[in-house]
């Protein structure tokens, strides 16, 4: 289950159900997901956590995709801590560590969010998902899409580098090239999407995607529950 309950636009405040929607209505402010924290509370302890494998899921409580049926996990996530010493030294600090998230199944951080995208795409009953990218979204995007067995199509510039399109390629993910900027792709994508009823993790469930995010701030985490283990 989640303790997800609403929408809520971050500009003038006013509340929507979770659906699809990406700005507010009233002044085009972009919407963000509310949780019951009150409720979570309850239930959601340190010592229940720790009792769970080591995955995004984990925190499923506190994450917008309510049945465990559609919380796809390809092992995004739990990435280890690199000791910087040289780069601590610059900085007069002894102990500095930086969080490794090119170890994550497709090299970036973004396969924490299209975790959580995709999961939702297929909780609303999609059968295409994709994205607008410069690469490291469509190869996380394509990867999570062939775990979810669901079709995937990605939007990219023309002049993408062979080594970006290649991993997408191999996760069975169509190719959109276009000549343009990202911005003028983004918009294309955005109106194929709608026309043809397609989820795109970075465009019409940017929402969701973004909780997908927060999980790289492990303060989200351990200030809110006490657990000193960060994902
Ligand atoms: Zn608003």
């Amino acid at each position: 289950m989640t303790f997800a309950k609403n929408l809520r636009c971050k500009e003038c405040g006013i509340d929507y159900p979770l659906e699809k929607r990406t700005a507010c209505d009233e002044c085009f402010g972009a919407v963000g997901v509310i949780y019951d924290y009150k409720a979570a509370c309850k239930t959601f302890t340190a010592a229940e956590i720790n009792k769970r494998e080591k995955s995004i899921w984990r925190y499923r409580e506190l994450l917008p995709v309510h049945e465990i049926k559609n919380q796809v996990d390809f092992h995004a996530g739990f990435t280890p801590l690199r000791k910087c010493k040289g780069l601590g030294k610059l900085f007069g600090l002894k102990n500095l560590y930086l969080k490794d998230d090119t170890t994550n199944p497709t090299g970036s951080f973004k396969d924490r969010p299209v975790t959580i995208a995709v999961s939702k795409a297929l909780e609303w009953g999609y059968s295409t998902v994709g994205c607008a990218s410069t690469g490291n979204l469509a190869g996380a995007t394509s990867a999570a899409a062939a775990k979810a067995g669901l079709d995937c199509n990605v939007f990219v510039p023309s002049q993408l580098d062979d080594g970006k399109i290649i991993p997408t390629l191999v996760y069975g993910a169509n190719i959109i090239a276009i000549d343009g900027t990202y911005d003028q792709i983004n918009r294309i994508a955005n109106l194929v999407a709608e026309k043809k009823d397609w989820a795109l993790v970075n465009i019409n469930v940017r929402p969701y995607y973004v909780e997908g995010s927060k999980q790289l701030h492990s303060r989200f985490v351990n200030s809110w529950i006490g657990n000193s283990q960060i994902i």
